[in-house]
C-alpha cells in the first residue's frame, strides 16, 4: 500500500460509529470501500472524539495488518459525517442531542485533527450520505436530492455535483416542514412535522413490529402489508402521501433529475419506491401541471450494502468546504435600508 494514497471517512451515529478507508485511484474514479471498522460510540464531546480518534486508529490497523500504522501514515485526510447542526466550514458542530454535545457545541475538526496529525473536515451525515450516493450512482453533473427517512426526516442537495448547504446550513431541512397542523408535536416545537409523520420514529410510534418479528418497524409494516393486513396498508399509504409531499416540495424547488431514498426505512428498498411512486402518481391525478413533470420516475432507492455517508465523508476530506462568502455587508445594504413609504 502506497502510504498517504487513502482517504478515511467516519459516520458517527447515536450507536454506532462505522469507519471506512476509501480509494480513489481507480481509472473511473470511483470510491472504493478497502477497509472498514465499527465501534461503540462514546457520547458527550470528550466521547465523540475520543470514539472518532480510536475508530481511525482501528481502520488505521486493518489497512496496514502487522505494520500497524498511524492514521496520519495512510490517510490523505479524513472526512466525518455527524448529526446535529453542522458549520462544515469551521468544522463545528452543535446541538446533537443523540450525541450528548449541546449548545455549547464541539470544535470537532480541529481537535480530531490535532489528536491525530491530519487534516479532517466535518459535515452534516445527511449531507455526506448524499455526496456517497451521488458518487456511487455516478451522477457527475445530474442533480439530485437524498431524502434520508430514519430517526429524523432530512435532504441533502448536490446540484452539479456540490452540495447545496445554504448560508445558515439549513438547506434541504425539510424534515422540518409542517404537513399537518392538528398532527404530533414534533421535537422542533412546531405541530405535523414532515418528521413526526413520516420518519422511522413516526412509523415506529404507530406500528409495532409483529410478534417474533426481528425487523424495525418501517420493514415490519411494508412486510405485513405486504401480507394483507389492512391496518399495515392504511399506515403504509399514509406515511407513503407524506414521503411524496417531501419528494414534490424538493423537486418542485430545486428541480432535481433524481431523488434517493435513503435512510434506515429505505431498508424497505423497492417496496418503498413503489409505495412512494404510487403516491406521487394518486397526487397527480387531478392536475395536469404534476403528471407533466412525472416525479414518481425520478426516484431511486439506495443500495443497502453501501455506506454512503461514510464514503461521502471521505469523499469531502479531497475538497474541504469552501470559507462561506462574506454575505453580511450585501445583506445589510438590503435589509436595513429604508423603504419609500
Ligand atoms: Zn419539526
Amino acid at each position: 500500500m502506497t502510504e498517504g494514497t487513502l482517504l478515511a471517512g467516519l459516520d458517527i451515529g447515536g450507536s454506532k460509529v462505522l469507519a471506512v478507508a476509501v480509494d480513489t485511484s481507480a481509472a473511473d474514479r470511483r470510491a472504493r470501500v478497502v477497509e472498514s471498522a465499527r465501534l461503540s460510540t462514546g457520547l458527550g464531546p470528550e466521547g465523540v472524539v475520543d470514539t472518532a480518534a480510536r475508530a481511525l486508529t482501528a481502520l488505521a490497523a486493518r489497512v496496514s495488518g502487522e505494520g500497524a500504522a498511524l492514521p496520519r501514515d495512510l490517510f490523505r485526510g479524513v472526512g466525518i459525517g455527524i448529526p446535529g447542526l453542522v458549520d462544515a466550514a469551521r468544522g463545528q458542530i452543535t446541538h446533537a442531542v443523540n450525541l450528548g454535545v449541546g449548545t455549547g457545541g464541539l470544535a470537532l475538526a480541529e481537535r480530531l485533527g490535532r489528536r491525530l496529525d491530519l487534516p479532517v473536515v466535518v459535515e452534516n451525515d445527511v449531507n455526506a450520505a448524499a455526496l456517497g450516493a451521488a458518487s456511487h450512482l455516478r451522477l457527475g453533473q445530474v442533480d439530485m436530492a437524498y431524502l434520508s427517512i430514519g430517526t429524523g426526516m432530512a435532504a441533502g442537495i448536490v446540484l452539479g455535483g456540490e452540495l447545496r448547504r445554504g448560508p445558515h446550513n439549513a438547506a434541504g431541512e425539510i424534515g422540518h416542514v409542517p404537513v399537518d397542523s392538528n398532527g404530533p408535536l414534533c421535537s422542533c416545537g412546531q405541530r405535523g412535522c414532515l418528521e413526526s409523520v413520516a420518519s422511522g420514529s413516526a412509523i415506529a410510534a404507530r406500528w409495532k413490529p409483529r410478534e417474533g418479528s426481528e425487523l424495525p418497524a418501517g420493514q415490519d409494516l411494508f412486510a405485513a402489508a405486504a401480507d394483507g393486513d389492512e391496518e399495515a396498508r392504511r399506515i403504509r399509504d399514509e406515511v407513503a402521501d407524506y414521503l411524496a409531499a417531501a419528494v414534490r416540495m424538493l423537486a418542485l424547488t430545486v428541480d432535481v433529475d433524481l431523488i434517493v431514498l435513503g435512510g434506515g426505512v429505505a431498508e424497505v428498498g423497492e417496496p418503498l419506491r413503489h409505495a412512494v411512486a404510487k403516491a406521487l402518481d394518486r397526487q397527480a391525478t387531478g392536475s395536469p401541471f404534476l403528471r407533466g413533470l412525472d416525479l414518481a420516475a425520478r426516484l431511486t432507492v439506495v443500495p443497502r450494502d453501501q455506506p454512503v455517508a461514510a464514503i461521502g465523508a471521505a469523499l469531502l476530506a479531497q475538497s474541504p468546504p469552501p470559507v462561506p462568502a462574506e454575505a453580511t455587508k450585501v445583506l445589510d445594504g438590503v435589509l436595513k435600508q429604508d423603504l419609500p413609504a
